[in-house]
Order: structure tokens, then sequence, then C-alpha cells
């Protein structure tokens, strides 16, 4: 059996065995969705997905990630939550809060920072063996809601999350057929970012890889803010978004009803000129 079919099966017995993750899959039918266009090149889609608030509110100062016990931590994780091993070193687990089809959460199995530099080969062989899903990564400034303990997220490909670079925001693209090339070119694009900001422990970023035609694809988007100025407003001019990869890539997630009515394509231009961070 390959991996694609060790986790349909995974989330059938999940699905059976664990009311949170039935319950999530659901509502994600009732997931409300609309479509903002910017001429023929680009797309993205405002999802309004109440459960989520659970990442979008979350607390990452380092005081508050020091006392609560991490969810990714074997010993933490609810007792009904199994997983399949990959590469002996993480558990594929099924995301009890999804946001796209197949929604995973990948940890490894050790509690350390997320930092992405030296696992780039771990998320393209991840891409690899799961043709039909994309494979993300949310720096720990950058949308990670667990930035303490290193994950990677994983969901089924749909079309907005596979946008390239535009206007709107930046995303540099590396393709090849060569997974160690794909490797050496990340390399010297995070040697170039971390030159741009030497302050951060790592470049902020998110990355979104996947693999078409046999060819591995990687999609870096450099970033300049963690969350847009609209999240720390009060009333009316709040907008709850924290983006991450896919927000980044095309898909905004917003978990008050208020926002998904009254978000506009302006705001969205201004949420990504906040947050992404122009690369020349
Ligand atoms: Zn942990």
């Amino acid at each position: 059996m390959n991996l694609s079919d060790e986790i349909n099966n995974l989330f059938s017995r999940q699905q059976e065995e664990w009311e949170l993750l039935r319950t999530a899959v659901s509502q994600r039918s009732a997931v409300r969705e609309k479509t903002f266009s910017w001429g023929d090149d680009f797309r993205v889609k405002v999802q309004y997905n109440p459960a989520r608030i659970i990442s979008t509110g979350a607390l990452i100062d380092s005081k508050t990630i020091e006392k609560r016990p991490c969810f990714l931590c074997a010993g933490n994780r609810p007792p009904q939550q199994r997983g399949i091993s990959f590469l002996e070193r993480y558990q594929i687990l099924c995301n009890p809060y999804p946001v796209v089809e197949n929604h995973l959460t990948i940890p490894l199995h050790s509690h350390v920072p997320q930092r992405i530099r030296r696992k780039i080969s771990d998320m393209l062989s991840l891409a690899e063996l799961l043709p039909d899903y994309v494979v993300f990564y949310n720096g720990p400034h950058s949308g990670a809601s667990a930035p303490d303990h290193f994950h990677l997220q994983a969901g089924h490909k749909s079309p907005v999350l596979l946008q390239g670079d535009h206007a709107l925001r930046t995303c540099l693209m590396i393709e090849s057929t060569d997974k160690e090339e794909v490797e050496e070119l990340f390399e010297d694009v995070y040697q170039y970012l971390h030159h741009l900001q030497p302050e951060e422990e790592e470049p902020m970023m998110n990355v979104i890889t996947f693999t078409e035609q046999n060819r591995y694809k990687l999609h870096l988007f450099p970033r300049k803010a963690h969350r847009p100025r609209q999240y720390f407003e009060e009333g009316n001019k709040q907008l709850m978004i924290s983006p991450g990869a896919l927000d980044i890539a095309g898909l905004i997630i917003t978990v008050r009803e208020e926002d998904f009515n009254k978000i506009e394509s302006n705001d969205i231009e201004d949420v990504y000129a906040q947050v992404s961070l122009p690369v020349i």
C-alpha cells in the first residue's frame, strides 16, 4: 500500500474513533468560500472557518509557549490521535482543524524549534511520496502556532495553492527534476534572505512544495511581518487574519463571519503588502 492509501485509511479510521476529527471533517462541507481575481493570472479564495480560531488567535510569545504543554509532543496528544511513521522520525497525523482536504500535521518526534534549513530534503521527500498533495511549512514568526516543535503540514492540492509569483506578493520559485539541485538552490536563497534579516533566528518565510510530472517545485514566500496591522485593530477596523503558507499562496482564512463578509480586494492587497517581503 502506498503512502496516499495509508493516509486515506488513517482518515477513515480516525473519523470512526475520534469525535473531534469526525465533527471537523463533516463541518468542512459547510465551510464558506468566496473568490477574488486580479486579471486572469491571480486568484485569492477567502474561507470562513471558525474552528481555526485556535491557530489564528494563538499567542506565540515565548512566555506563553513555555507555559503550555506542547500539543505536538507525543505525550500530550489526544489519546485517540494515531499516526503513520515517516522517515522514522516523523508522525503523519490528521489535523483536527482542517483548512484543506486531507489536512495533515507532520511533527518530528523530538521537541526542537521550527527551523527548515536542514529539513528541506524531508519536505521534498514527502512531496514526492504524495503527488496529490502540497507539503507546506510556516516559519516560527510566519504563521506556525507551535514555533517550538518542528512540524510540516500537507493537504490536497488546489489551484490557488500552486500559484507562483505575483505583483501582490513575492514568491521565489525553484523547480527541477533533481532533488539535490532544489536543495542547493534553496540553500542559496536561504543565505541571501538570512543576510537581509540577520536578526531573525531564521529568515521569515513560508514554503510550499509539491511535485508535478516528476518535477519538484518549491515556492518560497519571504516575509517581513507575522500579522498585518488590521489584526491588532479594534471594532470595525479589525480584520483577524494571521497569514501562513496557505494564506500567502492564495487561500485566506477568516475565523470571524464579520471578517469574511466585509473583506474586499483592497484589504487583501494591503495585507499582502504588509507581510510579504519584496525581493529584487
Ligand atoms: Zn513538542
